[in-house]
């Protein structure tokens, strides 16, 4: 087993949770749910998906809907008017140049007005279920942490360090993996390295110094 096959077991017994809604239903809503979600927490994606699909249903109804109407249903997320916009755009592009179905290729999602490399990627991973890492903010400063890409990579060397390291059968679950890890254990501006499962696999030099921290914070509280 590999070093990071070894880290994923651990996370996966720590850190496995049911999916939020917005990445876990169709490849259209999952693409909506992306757009929501940048800079949002799970919570209020998940309140401004739930009522955007309750009126609207499909890319038909959102690409025909009213701008001010999105707007009003989307309103727990963060950047909401720029939000209802792209979602309204993304709609009727997918209406006009794909007939309605979200494309199954990197390429081909790309070209649609707000989906970027980490949208395609979570459409193709959770809403077509293929081997593709999607990487956000944790899923990079945890992979650089650990040593699975290297420090200056940007978003393709990142993503395609995950994959060579992540057996198929981890595919579909690290990306969530480490974004939960992320989240709650090493944020990238403040690691808990004192209680990190996944100590002795980490690389990054600060983490010594962040345990001191921590232990010292306890003990004079
Ligand atoms: Fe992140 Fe700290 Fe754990 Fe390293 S030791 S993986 S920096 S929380």
């Amino acid at each position: 087993m590999t070093q990071f096959s070894k880290v994923l077991k651990i996370l996966e017994e720590r850190f496995s949770r049911d999916l939020p809604a917005h990445i876990k239903e169709d490849p259209f809503r999952v693409l909506i749910g992306c757009i929501l979600s940048a800079r949002t927490k799970d919570e209020n994606t998940d309140k401004a998906y739930e009522a955007l699909f309750r009126e609207f249903a499909d890319a038909r109804s959102l690409a025909q809907a009213d701008l001010l109407r999105i707007q009003a249903l989307i309103k727990p997320v963060n950047y909401y008017k720029t939000k209802a916009k792209r979602i309204k755009e993304a709609a009727s592009f997918i209406i006009e140049k794909f007939k309605g179905r979200v494309p199954k290729s990197r390429k081909a999602l790309m070209r649609i007005p707000g989906i970027g490399p980490k949208c395609a990627d979570i459409v193709l991973s959770y809403g077509f279920g293929k081997p593709t890492v999607a990487v956000d903010t944790h899923v990079e400063t945890v992979a650089k942490r650990l040593g699975v890409a290297p420090e200056r990579a940007r978003y393709e060397e990142v993503k395609r360090a995950i994959e060579q390291a992540t057996p198929l059968s981890l595919r579909a679950r690290v990306n969530d993996l480490l974004v939960v890890f992320g989240r709650e254990i090493c944020h990238k501006n403040n690691p808990k390295c004192s209680v990190c499962p996944v100590f002795e696999f980490c690389i990054w030099e600060g983490k010594w110094k962040r345990v001191n921290a921590q232990r010292k914070a306890m003990k004079n509280p």
